[in-house]
């Protein structure tokens, strides 16, 4: 039987994706071999790999003067290859800090250039965006950072910031592909695969053309953006299963629909969710509400030492991961894609129960 999987990452991933590459896995398409063991520049893994971008490019509408790479080291290697790759012979950058995820891009990217902060709502314990009116932004500014879903504290950007000329470079690891965005307003997108796509370890850079080119010489090759783009991702041996993977999830989506019709679902599961937290105060959530993440929902129980009685309570009845990040501590609720409102529902009805018992 399969629990209601609610970490944070690597998380729940779709069923139906699950038992299609579960049926492939042995003998794909009958090649007589599995995916894991085909050579990356054979015909049958190229097919995949094409199918994979094609996916990509079609659910978030990238423009044609985008590149779509599939990389390895996860989001957090992009925190490194971001500034060697974007500099373009500037040395300061922009960041704006909501919380942990967009703290250590800026702290990685401090060992090559200047990275100032431009906004941040440390002293609010990360529990906002900062508003566009607070940002101070230098117009020398290589690029502009955000992280426009803060997976640990749960706060996401409803709106896509404007920063003229200077390009826009957002780490969306933990809501990529959960509505829909407007890639022309970016630079560079990025994310790892482990919330809202397939296995960790994969990441996947949309980068603008115009930004390719101009690295720092020392680049590790494998994190050079512009010697990956003319390589189709395959300097080196890809993460094959993991792209395979990834493919299948963006054919799941596309079968739903798109994003609009994930981004109706998604605003559904939220809204369930903060709306009995917003009724109550057994439990409470901490941040400002224009900026509640629809995918990492933190919570705490008014007495936290009802927390270890609550986890336990909850695994019983096979809702799983719900305790929050050690370094904020409290629970917090991942509702991903892949989890269905029934998912949501089966948890408001146990945090209702368990109030009842404990308030
Ligand atoms: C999980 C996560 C990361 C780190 O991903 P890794 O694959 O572990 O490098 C970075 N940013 C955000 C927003 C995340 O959710």
């Amino acid at each position: 039987m399969r629990i209601w999987n609610f970490g944070a990452g690597p998380a729940m991933l779709p069923p139906e994706v699950l038992a299609r590459a579960q049926s492939e896995l042995v003998n794909w398409h009958g090649a007589g071999l599995s995916i894991m063991e085909m050579s990356h520049r054979g015909k049958e893994f190229i097919s995949v790999a094409t199918a994979a971008e094609a996916g990509l490019r079609k659910l978030l509408a990238i423009p044609g003067n985008y590149k779509v790479l599939f990389l390895q080291g996860g989001a957090t290697a992009q925190f490194a290859a971001i500034p060697m790759n974007l500099l373009r012979g500037k040395r300061a950058t922009d960041y704006v800090l909501t919380g942990e995820w967009s703290r250590k891009a800026h702290a990685e990217a401090g060992k090559y250039c200047q990275a100032k902060v431009a906004a941040s709502s440390k002293e609010t314990r990360f529990d906002r965006v900062p508003p566009p009116a607070d940002w101070k932004l230098s117009p020398d500014a290589a690029y502009v950072h955000v992280c426009t879903n803060e997976t640990i504290g749960g706060v996401e950007y409803h709106w896509v910031p404007d920063t003229g000329e200077v390009p826009l470079v957002a780490d969306m690891s933990s809501h990529i592909l959960s509505r829909p965005v407007d890639v022309s307003r970016f630079g560079v997108i990025y994310a790892g695969a482990q919330k809202n796509i397939g296995p960790a370890g994969l990441a996947i850079v949309v980068i603008r053309e115009d930004l390719l080119g101009a690295a720092l010489p020392a680049t590790p090759s494998v994190l050079d953006y512009t010697q990956q783009a003319g390589a189709e991702s395959m300097l080196n041996t890809p993460p094959t299963f993991a792209v395979y993977l990834a493919g299948l999830t963006f054919e799941w989506l596309l079968a739903k629909g798109g994003l609009e019709v994930m981004e109706r679902e998604n605003v559904a599961k939220a809204t369930l969710l903060y709306d009995f937290l917003d009724g109550q105060d057994f439990y409470s959530n901490p941040v400002a509400p224009a900026d509640r993440s629809r995918m990492n929902v933190p919570f705490r129980l008014k007495d936290e030492r009802l927390d270890a009685p609550f986890l336990e309570e909850a695994e019983a009845r096979g809702l799983s991961q719900l305790k929050g990040h050690r370094s904020v501590g409290g629970m917090r609720a991942s509702i991903y894609n892949a989890m269905p409102i029934d998912g949501v529902r089966a948890l408001v009805d146990f945090l209702a129960d368990f109030s009842r018992r404990h308030g």
